[in-house]
């Protein structure tokens, strides 16, 4: 957590000044359509996502906001691109919050024009800065680089203070790790405002896994960002799984089933990846953390069992349980799973 950020509201989620960083996600559904939208968030809701957003890009995509409101529980962020007038729309239909990249906004009336709504209904702006879209003057000056992404940033950052308008949360995203995490750094050193961090068009699900998982880990890491999103080209309930995950990785915040299980090798005995995946699904929509250990055998299986709530190693034809540290039970390997379901939910129930 960033604790020299300005503390910013987005409806009831606090973010910055040392609050707990905000898991995102973004709908890939309709926004036109009130009860596939609303649905989707409540789904990601219930997998851990703090804040949602939803793009808006017609009259009717920002009317929809406010009945999508309606049937939801976390704020609603609304995206829009170009037309001042969907941002003003998208206000005043009650969106907790609105991200816009004032580049690709126009003119500076139009903009004052997104900043005097938004300072009526007292919602924050996000400002969102893509490798794609730095300032035109700024690339020939500095070239597509992180430096010229954060000037870029800076310079809107500037553009709405010059309007009165503080409540700003910023963003600078690309595709490229390193420049993403370059570019974060850079503006931490000349703003407090929040950050919200991640690695954007990241790629499928393994790709994007892993390009997230350094990109938003090492920011975290050296307490950069104050919310994050995994943007990964699949069902995002994955990404909210997946920034749990990287928060959780980072040491900053846990939640759920979290699996300690080995590689596997010629002295496996039992089939982790089964027993693992089938725990973790199993378990999915528990919100208390678990750490449980699988290992396949009882060289290595032990230890890192007993650092685990409960695990389990497996042995020839026996496997052993573990729970807080004690043997507690020893199962035929075909009943492996049945002991380990058992003793999840003993911790959960304790
Ligand atoms: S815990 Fe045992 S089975 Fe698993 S990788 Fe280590 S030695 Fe192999």
């Amino acid at each position: 957590m960033n604790t020299h950020t300005k503390e910013i509201a987005i409806g009831n989620v606090k973010i910055g000044a040392g609050n707990p960083i905000a898991v995102q996600s973004m709908t890939n559904t309709d926004t036109c359509d009130i009860e596939a939208t609303a649905t989707q968030i409540n789904q990601l809701a219930g997998a851990g996502c703090e804040i949602i957003r939803s793009a808006v890009y017609d009259l009717n995509s920002a009317k929809a906001i406010k009945y999508i409101k309606d049937k939801i529980s976390i704020p609603l962020v609304a995206d829009v691109h170009f037309d001042y007038k969907l941002a003003i729309a998208a206000i005043e239909s009650g969106a907790d919050k609105i991200r816009i990249n004032p580049g690709n906004i126009g003119k500076k009336e139009r903009i004052q024009k997104i900043v005097d709504c938004a300072k009526s209904h007292h919602i924050p702006i996000r400002i969102g800065v893509n490798s794609g879209s730095i300032e035109k003057e700024i690339q020939q000056e500095l070239g597509n680089t992180a430096d010229a992404m954060a000037k870029s940033a800076m310079k809107h950052v500037e553009m709405l203070e010059n309007r009165n308008f503080y409540n700003m949360v910023v963003s600078l995203k690309g595709s490229d790790v390193v420049k993403t995490i370059n570019a974060c750094k850079a503006f931490d050193k000349m703003s407090e405002y929040p950050q919200h961090i991640g690695i954007t068009e990241a790629g499928t699900m393994q790709q994007g896994l892993a390009k997230s998982g350094v990109g938003i880990g090492t920011l975290l890491n050296q307490k950069i960002g104050d919310t994050i999103r995994v943007s990964l080209s699949c069902d995002p309930i994955i990404e909210v799984q997946a920034a749990w995950d990287i928060l959780s990785a980072c040491g900053l915040r846990k939640r759920g089933i979290e699996i300690v299980s080995c590689p596997t090798c010629a002295r496996t005995t039992i089939n982790v990846e089964d027993l693992a995946v089938k725990v973790k699904n199993e378990f999915k929509d528990v919100i208390k953390h678990i750490k449980i250990a699988v290992m396949g055998c009882v060289v290595n299986g032990p230890g890192e069992a007993r650092e685990a709530d409960l695990g389990i190693a497996g042995g020839k034809e026996h496997s052993i349980i573990f729970y807080n540290g004690e043997i507690v039970e020893k199962v035929e390997n075909d009943n492996a799973m049945d002991a380990l379901r058992q003793q999840v939910k003993k911790y959960l129930n304790k």
